[in-house]
């Protein structure tokens, strides 16, 4: 896939009519915006809409309506709060791409913002249907796509609206392709990638594709007892996939023939039970992993591998990390992802993380400024790094 693509910056944008996807997808609580990290990230594509004297028409989607007009996923308190961001009016419209939204976006005058409903409220956006693609289209004489935690699905607002309209992305997709796109394909070495959550099987392709480029992969959480399984060793009743046993084996010899190495957990911190609550106290101690006795479980890696994992992050030049290395939602099992985000934020290497859990990680622990680069896009930087076409990307203009 090519990621040199156009952006906002590569056309002119002055008095035109510019459908802008943004991620307005933020958490609410009692129909209260939780967090506005989402709307301040998409401050730059806007402004700059703005101040080049575009006629600027905002979309995106919140929750999942599923083509029903749900009044509490309405996009009315994003407005509002971009209003107070922009300091300037944010017009609302009543619908997607119907009647009031055309009337609005024909009456907006240089460097005013409007914003679409939310865009699931249509059946037709997640199925990229033609009609709301073309309806999406007539509102506006340009498409930019900012949002690139959806670009990995291929709905009407995200690729489909761009069959009819040049298409470029925002700064935010820019800044996404422009690191991760050159980690992939052009990676200082050394380049670690660093693994973990709870199952194999989500990231099969992961491991497949990274195999092709890393110098080292490291795996950890609960997916790394059954690569240990796959080793021979007895892991207790850890998490454990009967059916990807041969699959960890595969990639252990694929490993071995490219010439890279495969850190495992090299001890495991181990408890008679998963904590319940998740949260609560918990007994543990930590054992090689060589060791697990057959009625306990693993549920965070050990203090070796903490300095194993570290030392291998710090001497890297690319890392990439997506996944928690423990039952990390519990105090006593958050070490390994602690000391893995600690050891991102310490290194001197282009540092990249992706996923909801390890990205929460960093931020909470306040390291997010010292590394190079937080993704906002779980799902889509997991399929980044599967090395898959992403529709929300591939649809637009190439430099
Ligand atoms: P994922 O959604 O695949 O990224 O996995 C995240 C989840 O994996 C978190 O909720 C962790 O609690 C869980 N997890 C990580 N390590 C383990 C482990 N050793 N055993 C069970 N669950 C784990």
């Amino acid at each position: 896939m090519n990621y040199n693509k156009k952006s906002v910056r590569d056309i002119d944008v002055a008095g035109k009519r510019v459908l802008c996807r943004c991620d307005f997808n933020v958490p609410l609580k009692d129909g209260k915006i939780t967090s506005d990290k989402r709307i301040v990230a998409a401050l730059p594509t806007i402004k700059y809409l703005i101040d080049n004297g575009a006629k600027v028409i905002l979309c995106s989607h919140m929750g999942k309506p599923k083509g029903e007009w749900k009044p509490e996923l309405s996009l009315k308190v994003v407005a509002e709060r971009l209003s107070e961001l922009l300091g300037q009016e944010v017009k609302m419209s009543k619908d997607v791409a119907g009647e009031d939204s055309r009337a609005l976006a024909a009456s907006l005058r240089d460097g005013e913002v409007m914003l679409l409903e939310n865009t699931r409220y249509i059946k037709g956006e997640t199925k990229n249907d033609q009609q709301l693609s073309a309806d999406l289209a007539s509102l506006a004489d340009i498409f930019v796509n900012d949002a690139f935690g959806t670009a990995h699905r291929a709905h009407s607002s995200t690729a489909g609206v761009a069959e009819y309209l040049p298409a470029v992305c925002g700064f935010l997709i820019e800044k996404e392709i422009g690191i991760m796109g050159k980690a992939l394909a052009d990676p200082a070495r050394p380049f670690v990638a660093i693994l973990g959550g709870a199952k194999v099987s989500d990231k099969l392709n992961v491991i497949n594709n990274l195999l092709e480029k890393v110098d080292t992969l490291i795996i950890g959480g609960g997916m790394a007892y059954t690569f240990l399984a796959a080793q021979g060793n007895s892991i207790g009743t850890s998490l454990f996939d009967a059916e990807k046993v041969d699959y960890c084996r595969d990639m252990m010899a694929k490993a071995a023939e490219k010439g890279v190495k495969l850190l495992l957990p090299v001890d495991t911190v181990i408890a008679k039970e998963f904590p319940d609550p998740i949260d609560g106290p918990i007994d543990v101690k930590t054992v090689p992993s060589n060791e697990i006795p057959d009625d306990m479980m693993g549920l965070d890696i050990g203090e070796k591998t903490r300095e194993l994992f570290a030392e291998a992050a710090k001497s890297a030049k690319t890392v990439v990390w997506n996944g928690p290395m423990g039952v990390f939602e519990n105090p006593t099992l958050a070490k390994g992802t602690i000391a893995v985000a600690e050891a991102l934020a310490a290194s001197e290497a282009v540092t990249i993380v992706g996923g909801g859990d390890s990205a929460a990680a960093c931020e909470q622990l306040g390291f997010a400024d010292r590394i190079t680069h937080i993704s906002t896009g779980g799902g889509a930087s997991l399929e980044f790094l599967e090395g898959l076409e992403l529709p929300g990307i591939a649809c637009l203009e190439d430099k």
